[in-house]
């Protein structure tokens, strides 16, 4: 650091940084302050409690603003589970005939639907219906005509509909996000996305097209399509996909095993990314600048996420993403803040209008013009 702009430019990170985030260790918001928290707190109900709804609910168990409030789920012996570890009454409880029924409740505010893909679209609008914001794990749905239905229903019931991206609040993504918009890194020219992994069990909903919209694509490629547009920090034009199968017995018709596609940008700028069930050690983002670089790798796991620029490593604190995530959310939510990326359904639709036209693409072999 060597000039006064270097140096404001730093602490203004620092601030930025320091606002979301705690200093060490994997602590939360909690921990920001001596003063106990006396603002609003969103109460959830999580629909779903499989092996991500489990994450959160942990994790929200060090929020400050948001609170794990009630449970949706055809098993009665998990909500039995549940209700005694995270201490939720037995009026928060519901199974996926009955929660409809939430709308008489006052001691809930949202419900975070964390089920399989194919059922998030009928899920949200019953919440939207029931006049309960909707937070919706990614993929938001199967398509961007679900999306769109999603989005129409959450504004009819006057709700809000966010979208579990829970990278839009880490900090290390945030400070390359921030050195892209304060031109440090200079023009951007080339985003590259690799995310996969091996996946196991061929009997699971992530490889039943009807539960999961497609294969690895709208699982874990979709980190590396949203990636490429904050990271650039522009929308796409044109997309075009390649797709390969090594098996075609795990990887039926319409599910998607390995696909390399590319994205152009209005500025002239291109990513190019990998999508894979098939590879492990993959999940690595590099952005590319006329004055410098950045690079993440692990890019999107769950952390701590290791990265570094042309100025050095990124050291951010790791902070438990779905922790922050829900404290931020609550934020959006109840008091109207603004995240740095969005997290709404609008963010959502455009990632599933790039993957229509990725699978177009693969498909058909031509490059796919874009309007988001
Ligand atoms: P999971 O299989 O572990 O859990 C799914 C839950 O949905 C289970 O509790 C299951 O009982 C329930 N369910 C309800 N109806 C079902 C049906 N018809 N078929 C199958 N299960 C049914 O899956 P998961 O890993 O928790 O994923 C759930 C969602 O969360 C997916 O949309 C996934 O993409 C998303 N996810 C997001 C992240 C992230 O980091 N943001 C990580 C993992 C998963």
């Amino acid at each position: 650091m060597n000039s006064r702009r270097d140096f404001l430019q730093k602490m203004t990170a620092s601030a930025v940084a320091f606002s979301f985030f705690p200093r060490s260790g994997s602590a939360t918001m909690n921990e920001l302050s001596d003063q106990p928290y006396q603002g609003p707190v969103l109460r959830v109900a999580i629909m779903g409690l499989g092996s991500y709804g489990s994450r959160v609910a942990e994790a929200m168990q060090t929020c400050k603003k948001a609170k794990l409030a009630g449970v949706i789920s055809g098993t009665p012996s998990k909500i039995k589970d549940w209700q005694s570890k995270y201490n939720i009454p037995e009026k928060n409880c519901y199974n996926y005939e009955n929660f409809d029924r939430i709308k008489d409740n006052p001691d809930i505010d949202a419900v975070y639907v964390i089920t399989p893909n194919g059922l998030h679209r009928e899920q949200v609008i019953r919440v939207a219906k029931a006049g309960k914001h909707a937070i919706c794990e990614k993929p938001m749905a199967l398509n961007a005509k679900e999306g769109q239905e999603m989005i129409d229903a959450c504004k009819k019931a006057k709700v809000k509909l966010l979208v579990g991206y829970r990278m839009h609040f880490e900090p290390k993504t945030l400070e390359i996000i921030r050195m892209r918009k304060d031109g440090e890194l200079g023009k951007v020219l080339f985003f590259q996305g690799l995310s996969g992994f091996r996946i196991g069990d061929p009997n699971q909903w992530r490889l039943d097209r009807k539960l999961a919209g497609g294969g690895a694509m709208m699982d874990i490629g979709i980190y590396s399509i949203n990636g490429a547009r904050y990271m650039i920090g522009e929308e796409p034009i044109w997309v075009t996909a390649e797709e390969t199968k090594t098996d075609h017995v795990k990887f039926k018709e319409g599910v998607d095993e390995t696909i390399q596609f590319q994205l152009g940008f209005p500025s002239g700028a291109v990513a190019s990314c990998l999508s894979t069930y098939t590879m492990n050690n993959l999940d690595r983002f590099f952005l590319n600048g006329e004055k410098g670089f950045a690079e993440l790798q692990p890019s999107t796991g769950y952390g701590p996420i290791k990265g570094r620029t042309n100025k050095g490593e990124l050291t951010h604190p790791h902070i438990t993403h779905q922790t922050v995530q829900m404290d931020e959310m609550s934020g959006i939510i109840l008091e109207g803040k603004q995240p740095i990326v969005p997290v709404d359904g609008e963010e959502g639709l455009k990632d599933l209008k790039i993957i229509d036209a990725i699978f177009l693409a693969a498909k058909t072999g031509k490059k796919v013009d874009l309007k988001l």
